[in-house]
């Protein structure tokens, strides 16, 4: 007789629900995931507008490169198969106050020339950093690892071997954040140049680390953006066998009591169905899975102490603007150009003196021919956005509104002309991230790994709760799309575990 295979539910379609829904169908589980909105995706997404793509997501593509750690895992959930990748040399341009503009190379050594002729007098410290990127050019990050608590200890000396070239630079720049590095240049407009660069808050360590990849040209962009990547894996699960539902959010997870304790026996739906299963895994919103749909019954001192003091990724205000012709004089850059503005912006709690700008002259595939495309991304006050769009929609529109004519009054300043030229223009706000994906605080990718909770690797369990785990960002410090694989498949592997089978993976025939 053969065992029918163990069921598993898995709560969230974006890239690590997908993942450990790939993850499951490849061990000969049988999955299914629910996901809220009408499209999987979660962040991982990209809406049009009159032609134009407005993509939420992906600027780079960690481990893009063959050969690179982080590939076969890419490869796994079929992500990055028949993508074209780019890579521009620029990382981010930065608009000073002061009225100076500094290009913040990928290549070390332009990078280092053009920061050490800003600034002179800020020789030694930029020295210092571009030494320490330097020396981890080429170097590469085990990917593959299996959860701490698995890990053999032939597979902890590999991987404290492959860490061994980090472990100076972590420990020199993991204690740092990057307001304080910034703190630290002579030069006012160098020190803004590096509040730009990456939330200040980070710990700087992960700022060291991205120069390096840069330089090394390990993370593409990928043209057409999020959604291709999106479709891939929601391809590669559906070809395993999996079940995905869409429009059907999960409410609650089912938990019974039994004389070994509680377990996770399935999920309760919006619409109040209960569906019984063997393993749940929530790759949704960790505040959400652990406090609403769980009661907050299982939350263990780990997570505990991270929501009450860690710190999220901001609330972002989200803008997409399409405009007729080109945008002369600009240079792609991976992140953009970061531009001051000239009142500072304030929105509830929010007052910011800058935006970062996003324009997709590196992807024709993103704005119809002979138009352009951009994004601009403002740190926003997520409580005032969503308690404006509850209580008064009538407001929320007029400060969307006043949003987008003070970032058009902005770029019409540099591009003179440019207003009349907008055929597009789209704000999402931090309501809208709640609203469509779940996030806590419409974060826009977590944790932030800052000097206090640098730490790489969270539990993908609760304690006292059996048939239960998480995948996702929430429970991998930094975000990003890498974890949601690596901690995706990382719980397969302890479900694999505990019904003691061998963790399997494949990658699809070409
Ligand atoms: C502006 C921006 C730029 C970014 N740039 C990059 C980049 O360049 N490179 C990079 O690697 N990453 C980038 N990221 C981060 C990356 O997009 C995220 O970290 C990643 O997509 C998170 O994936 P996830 O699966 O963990 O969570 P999510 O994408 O949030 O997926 C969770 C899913 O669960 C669903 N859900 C929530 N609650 C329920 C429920 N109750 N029932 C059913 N479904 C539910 C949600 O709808 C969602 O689809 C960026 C993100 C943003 C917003």
């Amino acid at each position: 007789m053969t065992r029918r295979p163990k069921s598993v539910a898995i709560i969230g379609a974006g890239i690590a629900g997908l993942s450990a829904g790939c993850y499951a169908q490849m061990n000969g589980y049988s999955s299914r995931i629910y996901e809220m909105h009408t499209v999987p995706g979660g962040l991982m997404t990209a809406w049009d507008r009159r032609g134009f793509t407005i993509d939420y997501c992906i600027h780079w593509l960690f481990g893009s490169r063959p050969g690179s750690a982080m590939y076969p895992l890419w490869e796994e959930v079929g992500l990055i198969q028949g993508l074209e990748l780019v890579y521009v040399d620029r990382f981010l341009t930065v608009e000073c106050t002061d009225g100076r503009t500094v290009t913040f190379w990928c290549d070390l050594d332009r990078l280092e020339k053009e920061l050490c002729s800003f600034s002179p007098a800020d020789a030694d410290l930029i020295k210092e950093m571009v030494g320490d990127a330097r020396r981890l050019l080429g170097k590469d990050m085990p990917m593959d690892l299996p959860p701490r608590e698995m890990m053999s200890l032939r597979q902890s000396a590999k991987a404290a071997a492959a860490m061994f070239p980090f472990m100076r630079p972590y420990r020199k720049w993991s204690k740092v954040s990057g307001t304080e590095v910034a703190a630290r240049f002579k030069d006012p407009a160098l020190a803004e140049v590096f509040r730009a660069l990456w939330p200040p808050e980070m710990n700087f360590f992960f700022m060291i680390v991205n120069m390096a990849r840069m330089s090394a040209r390990s993370d593409g962009y990928p043209l057409g953006g999020s959604l291709p990547m999106a479709r891939n894996v929601e391809r590669r699960y559906l070809d395993l066998g999996g079940e995905l539902r869409c429009g059907t959010r999960v409410e609650k997870v089912l938990v019974e009591s039994g004389p070994d304790g509680d377990r996770a026996v399935g999920v309760r739906l919006a619409d109040g169905t209960e569906e019984r299963t063997d393993v749940v895994v929530s790759a949704a919103d960790g505040y959400a899975t652990i406090f609403d749909m769980l009661d907050g019954r299982y939350v263990g001192e780990t997570f505990r102490k991270l929501f009450d003091a860690g710190t999220t990724f901001p609330a972002l205000l989200f803008l997409g603007i399409g405009i007729e012709g080109t945008l002369d004089g600009y240079e792609p850059a991976v992140s953009g150009i970061s531009l001051p503005f000239t009142e500072p912006l304030v929105a509830g709690s929010a007052t910011k003196d800058r935006m970062t700008l996003h324009p997709y002259t590196h992807d024709p595939r993103m704005a119809p021919d002979g138009k352009t495309v951009m994004t601009a991304m403002i740190e926003a006050d997520p409580d005032y956005w969503c308690g404006l769009r509850e209580g008064d929609r009538g407001r929320y529109r007029a400060e969307k509104q006043r949003v987008a004519d003070v970032v058009v009054a902005e770029l019409d300043r540099r591009w003179p002309g440019l207003a009349e030229r907008v055929e597009m223009l789209d704000v999402a706000t931090p309501a809208t991230t709640v609203r469509y994906t779940g996030n806590w605080k419409g974060s826009f990718e977590g944790w932030l790994a800052t000097p206090e909770y640098s730490s790489g690797e969270l539990p993908k369990t609760l304690p006292g709760l059996a048939g239960f785990y998480m995948a996702g960002q929430w429970v991998a410090p930094g975000g990003g799309l890498p974890p949601g694989v690596m901690t995706a498949r990382q719980v397969q592997q302890l479900i694999c575990k505990a019904d003691g089978v061998e963790f399997r993976t494949s990658v699809p025939e070409g």
